[in-house]
């Protein structure tokens, strides 16, 4: 095997999630002139709200200015991630009656820069083994595929999320075989088109590919591929805010529930609570602002265990804790003009690494995870460059021989949602905080069951009950009942 062409670390820029504008030259101004435009800039900003210097005085397109939250909201919605505003679009779409439902969604960095959403790959696929994951994933191609119809707004320029369409390919070595096999039975049960090929199938279709020791592989024939998160993040934004969804920038800290009017009575928090009120610590001060409401939604992503820990709830409101939390995953990018074509797949290898073509030029991205006792500390997005030398490379570098020789390109680290018990999202009402909906810990594909988790839990809020989808099984029940799901298809 060759050595990795490997330039200076240097190099390796982070790239990723926060979407920096370059700010344009400045022009030569005479200093007195300059002064005074200053002084006009000054004076119209003391006139106009802003976000606060915290947030570097950047108003996000998208996010109506506002220094502050309203007093009351029928539905506070807590993260303003691609799941957070798919809730809140879709409660907009199915309140039935316009402007009656308030809704407001909290984001406490609209910068974004360690959103999951701007930091995921962005693939779509059927290829599940839950089936409420296939139905999820049918049911976002569906909206993906009529997006200007769904998200379209009159006057703006339509929508191109850039889809790619790939099909993903998962192989399996012959121990594997069987439960391959089985996952696909599934997959076509539920309607999706995927294909079992042999080893010399797959050799005919990428002869750029090492096949010896696969038994079979899958290949998803239709609706799988990846698109822009950024894209699909902002189109979300920009309909939901054009239907009347109020939006702010704080951090949720902590929610007044219905317990501390009791507890003084009866000494003792009671078994069950709503939530009177959420506190929002404004950015960049020491202020709460507090925030009446009905209903909220959790849709803090990887912090979604995170919120309900630091929240503050007596006695046992806060149990069983909700076991969501980050968990650093890297992403890597390299150039290989001697790499698999057009037609190649979202790859994802007997090993467990994956990779895929970006654009058409020879570039690719892939990345691994790593095993559970070798976790990398999340505390921050650093990457680890050795973790791609020693152990990304070398297994995809063993199936596609030509990646024996590349040019890394850039790497960057984004948090998967992961949920600790069962690796699903989780969705529906918290047992004991009455007025508390969930909607979090998708694990590494809540990127695209965000339109149809969305859709299902605003069904719950408006209507009461699943219409679309029936995701009963992905309540809190089966935490508390310790009766985890199972997915194979965890990348
Ligand atoms: C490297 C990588 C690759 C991935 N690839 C894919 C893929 O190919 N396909 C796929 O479907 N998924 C993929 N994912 C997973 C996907 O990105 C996530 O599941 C999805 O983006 C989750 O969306 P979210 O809105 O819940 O979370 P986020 O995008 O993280 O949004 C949550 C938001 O909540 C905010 N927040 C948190 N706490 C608070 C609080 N207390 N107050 C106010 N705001 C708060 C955060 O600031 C954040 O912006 C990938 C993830 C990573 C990291």
């Amino acid at each position: 095997m060759q050595r990795v062409l490997r330039g200076p670390r240097g190099n390796w820029g982070v790239s990723g999630g926060c979407h920096l504008l370059a700010a344009p030259p400045l022009p030569n101004i005479p200093a007195e002139l300059g002064s005074g435009l200053g002084r006009l800039g000054q004076a119209l900003k003391d006139q106009l709200p802003t976000w606060g210097g915290g947030w570097g005085g950047w108003t996000p397109p998208g996010m109506p200015p506002g220094p502050r939250p309203p007093e009351e909201a029928d539905v506070v919605v807590v993260g303003g991630g691609v799941v957070g505003w798919s809730v809140a679009y879709w409660l907009k779409v199915l309140e039935g009656q316009r402007h009656g439902m308030r809704v407001l969604v909290v984001e406490r960095d609209p910068t974004y820069s360690r959103a999951s959403t701007v930091l995921s790959v962005g693939g779509i696929r059927q290829q599940f083994s839950l089936p409420e994951n296939i139905r999820m994933s049918r049911f976002s191609a569906s909206f993906l595929r009529d997006i200007n119809e769904h998200l379209g707004v009159p006057n703006e320029p339509p929508i191109d999320i850039q889809f790619q369409p790939s099909g993903y390919l998962f192989l399996a070595t012959p121990q594997g075989a069987a439960g391959l096999e089985a996952t696909v039975r599934l997959q076509r049960e539920e309607g999706a088109r995927v294909a079992l090929l042999s080893p010399a199938q797959l050799k005919a279709k990428f002869p750029w590919m090492d096949t010896e020791d696969v038994a079979v592989a899958s290949y998803g024939l239709e609706d799988e591929g990846w698109f822009d998160p950024w894209t699909l993040l902002n189109a979300f934004r920009r309909k939901a805010a054009s239907l009347g969804v109020h939006s702010c920038a704080g951090d949720v800290r902590g929610f007044v529930t219905s317990a501390e009017d009791a507890m003084p009575r009866r000494g003792l928090a009671p078994a069950t609570a709503r939530i009177k009120y959420v506190h929002i610590h404004m950015p960049d001060s020491l202020e709460y602002q507090p925030v009446a409401c009905a209903i909220v939604v959790n849709a803090a992503g990887a912090w979604a265990g995170e919120l309900l820990r630091a929240a503050g709830l007596p006695g046992g409101l806060a149990e069983p804790p909700l076991p969501i939390q980050p968990r650093k995953r890297y992403v890597y990018s390299w150039h290989c003009p001697d790499g698999p074509g057009f037609s190649c797949p979202l790859l994802v290898d007997t090993t467990g690494a994956y990779f895929r073509r970006d654009g058409i030029a020879g570039n690719y991205l892939g990345g691994m995870s790593p095993p559970e006792e070798e976790e990398p500390d999340p505390g921050d997005l650093s990457v680890d460059h050795d973790f791609f030398q020693e152990r990304v490379w070398p297994r995809l570098a063993r199936r596609v021989p030509a990646f024996a020789s590349l040019r890394p390109r850039g790497a960057w680290a984004g948090y998967y949602d992961h949920n600790a018990f069962d690796r699903n999202g989780v969705l529906g009402p918290h047992p004991k905080l009455e007025n508390l909906f969930l909607a979090a810990g998708f694990s590494g594909h809540g990127l695209q069951h965000a339109p149809a988790a969305g859709r299902a839990v605003a069904e719950l809020v408006v209507k009461g009950r699943y219409e679309s989808l029936d995701l009963r099984r992905l309540g809190w029940r089966r935490l508390v009942e310790g009766e985890p799901l199972g997915e194979d298809g965890v990348v």
